[in-house]
């Protein structure tokens, strides 16, 4: 107790003899949340009935969060109507969503974006939103293409009022193995990048995993590295990053520490994920952040502090021992 006393008053010591730029507390936007190294999403497509089955009580049980991309075309009206037994019911998908999954567009009738002129593929978007929008309660905001088919023309309809699509996988199934699936994840955390997977069937249909303990373990390892990996939806990854890449702040100092005040230009009802700060330096202890009259919870490891915070929400007033002013 003694010692924490006396380095932070030495702290403060040192800030009185120094002008405030060169307050040696460094401030930036984490690059994933909650500063992790790298990120993935886990996406599935098709609405396949083993994604219910198989995929989803598995990561309840990991606390995983992830995409699923789904044809309302194909998705069974209830369980007293099964039209197709590989496919879920709007049920299932109900109960997926209510885990926090992100039940998503991939076209109501999974037309290839190469063979379809916009208008068709506009409406057959739309019909897709609204009946995930009627049965799940959800209005979509991300698109997968089907196919992965792609057109400039196409891409640019499917992102209007989405936080994204996917333009880029990661296939995950048939030809995957434990060494190339830890391959990819040393790459991601090298590489800081984003990962997307790409998954269909489990232990059937197209692309299945030669077997399905291939993607259980897989995920298991990837739980053990949770520190280092933010596992999210796809939804949430898009928009954090998106909003991260757009932020603009600037910090002053003011008596007793500093103000930061971020700016976003980008349609708030749609981005809505919360932006991790990070603050490193000595003196970060005693820290308290606010944002208007929100006092932000903080994280505090050995040399640094992190905070989520609206990047919509105004000025952060940071104070507390150890920061300058006068
Ligand atoms: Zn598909």
């Amino acid at each position: 107790m003694y010692r924490f006393y006396w380095v932070l008053m030495m702290t403060a010591l040192g800030h009185n003899c120094c002008r405030a730029q060169e307050d040696p507390l460094l401030f930036r936007i984490a690059k994933y949340k909650d500063d992790k190294t790298c990120a993935i999403s886990y996406t599935f497509d098709d609405g396949l009935r083993e994604h219910y089955t198989l995929v989803a009580p598995k990561l309840k049980a990991l606390g995983f969060r992830a995409t699923f991309w789904i044809n309302g075309s194909k998705i069974n009206p209830g369980a007293g109507a099964i039209k197709d037994t590989t496919r879920m019911t709007w049920a299932e998908l109900k109960e997926m969503a209510k885990d926090g999954n992100e039940i998503s567009n991939h076209g109501w009738a999974h037309k290839n974006f190469g063979k379809y002129n916009l208008e068709e593929l506009r409406e057959d978007i739309a019909r897709n939103d609204s009946a995930i929008y009627h049965h799940i309660g959800i209005m979509p905001s991300t698109f997968c293409y089907p196919n992965n088919a792609k057109t400039p023309e196409g891409v640019r309809m499917a992102s209007e009022h989405r936080v994204g699509t996917r333009t880029v996988q990661h296939s995950v199934g048939s030809k995957s193995t434990p060494q190339n699936l830890q391959q990819w994840v040393d790459t991601l955390l090298r590489s800081r990048e984003w990962g997307v997977t790409m998954t269909h069937g489990i232990t059937y249909g197209y692309d299945h995993f030669r077997a399905a303990a291939i993607l259980w373990e897989h995920l298991e390892r990837v739980k053990a590295l949770e520190d280092q990996i933010w596992v999210g939806t796809f939804h949430d990854i898009a928009a954090y990053t998106k909003e991260r890449d757009l932020l603009q702040y600037d910090i002053r100092t003011k008596r007793g520490g500093f103000v930061i005040t971020p700016r976003l230009e980008l349609d708030e009802k749609l981005f809505t994920e919360p932006l991790t700060g990070v603050i490193e330096g000595k003196g970060i202890r005693n820290l308290k952040i606010r944002q208007g009259k929100k006092k932000l919870k903080l994280r505090v490891t050995a040399d640094k502090v992190l905070f989520d915070f609206n990047p919509y929400g105004g000025e952060l007033s940071v104070t507390g021992a150890g920061l300058g002013g006068r």
